[in-house]
């Protein structure tokens, strides 16, 4: 069903969603496989260049470090914050978390503690509410998770595990400590989808009143 915008899925290939995956390191083609089992155009990104033009952005998890490394070796950072700064959104999860923060590209104003739930428990899974995606819990799979440890009154926590957020979004950024490619459930990919929708649509309609004059 088209919406008034008339960005249906139906409308073809020319209007599917492009979302990038950050491909430096990780587990980017499980997310690759879930976008596309949604109907979006998932983009494998590894240069500035494939940054642009993109509807959407997830940073997935692997090892904060080394994704950190990676994104300074590309000079990826000043493509990312762009993106960002045009209001597109972006959905970090596990070390992709760690890699919007303040300590590192600074485009959430929260704290993520690295492996924060300890060797002990370094991977388990959990039913999980999420704020925003619906009333049924997720299940979500944390593998030696970040939690947010603090963060600013503009950051919105859509979930936690014992008190520490683990989900959290802060305008057009989603952050979350467990892998939502894991399981066949696909709503956090959903809602970015939704987020990038919601973008285009913003930005069609600029277009529309600058060319009314
Ligand atoms: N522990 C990893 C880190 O600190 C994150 C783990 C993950 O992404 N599954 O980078």
């Amino acid at each position: 069903m088209a919406d008034r915008h008339g960005l249906s899925p139906q409308r073809g290939e020319a209007e599917r969603l492009r979302i990038g995956v950050l491909a430096s390191q990780g587990d980017f083609g499980a997310h690759a496989e879930m976008l596309r089992s949604l109907g979006a155009e998932p983009i494998e990104v590894r240069t500035a260049e494939e940054l642009s033009g993109l509807d959407g952005l997830i940073i997935p998890g692997g090892e904060s470090t080394t994704i950190t490394k990676a994104i300074e070796r590309d000079g990826l950072e000043p493509a990312i914050r762009a993106h960002a700064d045009s209001g597109l959104p972006i959905l970090g999860t596990c070390a992709g978390m760690i890699v919007c923060d303040r300590e590192h590209l600074g485009l959430v104003d929260a704290a993520a503690r690295r492996n924060a739930f300890g060797r002990q428990i370094a991977s388990f899974e959990v039913e999980l509410k999420v704020g925003g995606i619906g009333p049924d819990p997720m299940r979500a799979v944390f593998i030696r998770a970040p939690w947010i440890d603090e963060h600013g009154a503009e950051v919105e926590v859509l979930a936690s595990v014992d008190d520490r957020p683990v989900v959290v979004r802060q305008g057009q950024i989603v952050l979350c400590a467990f892998h939502p490619e894991l399981t066949d459930d696909s709503r956090l990919h959903a809602l970015l989808m939704a987020m990038a929708t919601a973008a285009r649509n913003r930005a069609a309609e600029v277009r529309g009143i600058s060319s009314r004059g």
